[in-house]
């Protein structure tokens, strides 16, 4: 049997699992019921050797013979907001939803970890299943490398998939290179000193200070980037002053900074610290930047994206294959994985006739088609067996 009639034969338990980690949907590292319920269905999986993380899980599947070890990663948490989607199957827990077709990641893996066990003896090497709590937090990743899913064996390739409503269902779309940004964290805090409204030149304005701050850091962008390189810096907040007649002694900011080159994210940092301290300082004033570094961009590897784009030509044929124009500025904490081995995260078409499965992720009116789980396992064993072989 090949890999299209074996996604058929499992599809039905497949839509199932989606539908119940639809149903029931946990946010952050909170996903202890999703963890139980795949792990149940792991288990039911001869050759698979598992390893609870509670929350999240890794399954181990071994080949014929020795060879290089693939990592498959899949995401399952949801988002804190109320579903509207209308679905028979929506969430029944308040303010909870998988918005962001995390359920779907969750189900197509278990489903290819179905398919691959059946084909154990068409392979060399290890395949790893993770199954990753706590992406929209960001905290997943870092959870399941420091428990060793790396390691054990050393992991040389690593593939993830995302449900996309950018494209329709059946096909796929990759790109080679940056595909998201990297997402940091910044807190900046201005010191001045209190005084009357009436006699600025008697304090130190905090409020005036940060304005010219948040002013000059746009420089940073604008003029000291190169323009071909994508970068974003977002002041979200600013909070400062008590009432119109006293001249506020702090203000403190927070914000976002984006960008999809290891080196453009480094000098940002640099200009934005000179630029805080130096700017409050010419006003005397204390300027203090706390730059707090999030996850890298997500940048796939060439050779895995010729891997997967001629496993999906092979599986799904070349018109339902898309190429993606340029990368898209969210964050993804899949690039922890790629820090430690070459790797690729490309989509997984989910859009239909259906105006809702047009919606943008996270929006909690969204549905997912659920064609997208057949041919992201499909596409997933797929590339696993060819880079197996
Ligand atoms: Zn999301
Ligand atoms: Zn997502």
């Amino acid at each position: 049997m090949d890999i299209a009639q074996k996604t058929a034969e499992v599809l039905d338990s497949v839509v199932a699992l989606r539908r119940y980690l639809h149903e029931n949907p946990e946010i952050g590292m909170q996903t202890f019921k999703g963890t139980k319920r795949i792990i149940e269905e792991l288990r039911q999986i001869p050759g698979l050797e598992i390893k609870d993380l509670n929350p999240g899980c890794i399954a181990l599947l071994k080949g014929k013979g020795p060879g290089k070890t693939l990592a498959l990663r899949a995401d399952f948490d949801a988002l804190p907001i109320q579903e509207e989607s209308e679905l028979d199957f929506a969430s029944k827990i308040p303010n909870a939803c998988h918005a962001c077709g995390h359920d779907m990641h969750g189900a197509w893996l278990v489903g290819c970890a179905k398919i691959l066990a059946s084909m154990a003896d068409q392979f060399n090497g290890t395949i790893k299943f993770l199954f990753q709590p706590g992406e929209e937090t960001l905290e997943g990743a870092k959870h399941m490398i420091a428990n060793g899913c790396m390691e054990n064996p050393k992991v040389d390739a690593i593939i993830a998939a995302h449900a996309w409503p950018f494209a329709p269902a059946g096909s796929v779309a990759l790109r080679s290179g940056p595909m998201m940004a990297s997402s940091d964290m910044i807190d900046i805090t201005i010191q001045g000193r209190a005084g009357h409204a009436a006699q600025p030149h008697r304090s130190i304005d905090a409020v005036f200070i940060a304005s010219q701050v948040v002013t000059a850091l746009q420089g940073i962008v604008a003029r000291q980037t190169d323009a071909l390189e994508p970068a974003v810096v977002t002041i979200g907040t600013i909070n400062g002053g008590t009432v119109r007649n006293i001249i506020a002694p702090e203000v403190t900011m927070t914000g976002t900074v984006r960008c999809v080159s290891k080196e453009v994210r480094k000098n940002i940092q640099t200009q934005m610290e000179r630029i805080v301290t130096n700017v409050a300082q010419a006003f005397e004033g204390k300027g203090l930047l706390n730059y707090e570094l999030g996850t890298p961009p997500v940048i796939n590897d060439e050779a895995m994206v010729s891997l997967v784009r001629a496993a999906a030509i092979q599986a799904i044929g070349e018109e339902n294959v898309r190429s993606i124009p340029s990368p898209v500025m969210g964050g993804e904490d899949f690039s922890l994985y790629m820090e430690h081995a070459p790797g690729i995260f490309f989509r997984i078409g989910s859009t239909n006739d259906d105006p809702r499965t047009h919606l943008i992720a996270h929006n909690p009116k969204i549905r997912f088609d659920e064609k997208a789980l057949e041919v992201a396992m499909k596409v997933l064993c797929q590339a696993a067996l060819n880079y197996l072989q």
